[in-house]
């Protein structure tokens, strides 16, 4: 269990005993449901979700870790260890069905992403996620319009799961000791995404396209964007008829505001 830690994995331990047990209450883990642990690294959460849980599965991308843990879990039936990446992984390759109660000390270089990747590929699977991120993420997952952390990532996460910031976690809570704050979040996946009946890929290159240039008007960022009408006149008119005024910048729209603009440049 010793082995250095690589922060090409993004590996901070947990070694706080307190945010240990406030992130176990908060996941919310109930005793006939299954849980999927992301990173569980040295085991730090490990124990904790696997008692409070029917069983629980855990993903590991980094080879002798996982080793490790499937050595310590080897006579508990209630316990798998998959050797592999989250960022691919999906429902389907799990060895015990859903739906999931998810809890994760994520990796900072890839928590946004691996958000994401649950988000869109893992639908109807997920009962909630609590995850913690580099603070910065947290506060963009979490951020309401009009706020400096609000953009793409804030847009796209809200627009498929509530998302709640719940508390700070300091640097001296790990190791080794981050460089940056970190926070935990809870999302529950809405049973249908705001988009839907929209193509997601459509609405993506809307809400990138409208964020592309943070400081030009939202009118501006999406003609210069790519795969989406440049025509400044389509597009004022999509604008208008949505009740967005095309002289405000992206960051001040709200999720569903982005979702019925959408809507009207599919037309
Ligand atoms: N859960 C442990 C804790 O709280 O002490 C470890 C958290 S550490 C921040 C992130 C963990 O995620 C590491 O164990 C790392 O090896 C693992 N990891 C990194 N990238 C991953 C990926 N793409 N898929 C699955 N696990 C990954």
């Amino acid at each position: 269990m010793s082995q250095k830690a690589k922060r090409s994995l993004g590996q901070n331990f947990l070694v706080d005993d307190s945010v240990i047990q406030r992130i176990l209450s908060a996941a919310g883990v109930g005793s006939d449901e299954v849980v999927i642990e992301i990173g569980p690294g040295r085991g730090a959460l490990t124990d904790g979700l696997r008692s409070r849980g029917r069983h629980l599965i855990c993903i590991e991308k980094d080879d002798g870790l996982a080793a490790s843990l499937a050595r310590r879990y080897s006579k508990d039936d209630s316990v798998t260890i998959v050797n592999g990446d989250a960022l691919i992984l999906k429902p389907e390759d799990m060895p015990v069905p859903g739906p999931y109660r998810i809890a994760a000390n994520l990796p900072y270089n890839v928590g946004g992403r691996i958000t994401m990747h649950l988000l869109e590929e893992w639908h109807g699977h997920v009962l909630s996620a609590t995850l913690m991120f580099q603070k910065e993420v947290a506060d963009r997952i979490t951020a309401a319009p009009a706020t400096k952390p609000y953009g793409a990532l804030s847009v796209l996460v809200q627009s498929m799961a509530e998302a709640w910031s719940l508390f700070k976690v300091p640097p001296g809570s790990f190791r080794p000791i981050p460089k940056v704050q970190s926070a935990v979040v809870r999302l529950k996946p809405r049973e249908t995404a705001l988009w839907q009946g929209l193509d997601y890929e459509w609405f993506r290159r809307v809400v990138h396209g409208g964020f592309q240039a943070r400081r030009k008007t939202i009118l501006n960022s999406l003609s210069l964007a790519n795969g989406l009408p440049s025509d400044a006149e389509v597009l004022r008119a999509a604008l208008t008829e949505v009740g967005l005024d095309p002289g405000i910048r992206g960051d001040s729209v709200p999720v569903e505001a982005w979702v019925r603009l959408a809507a009207a440049l599919a037309r």
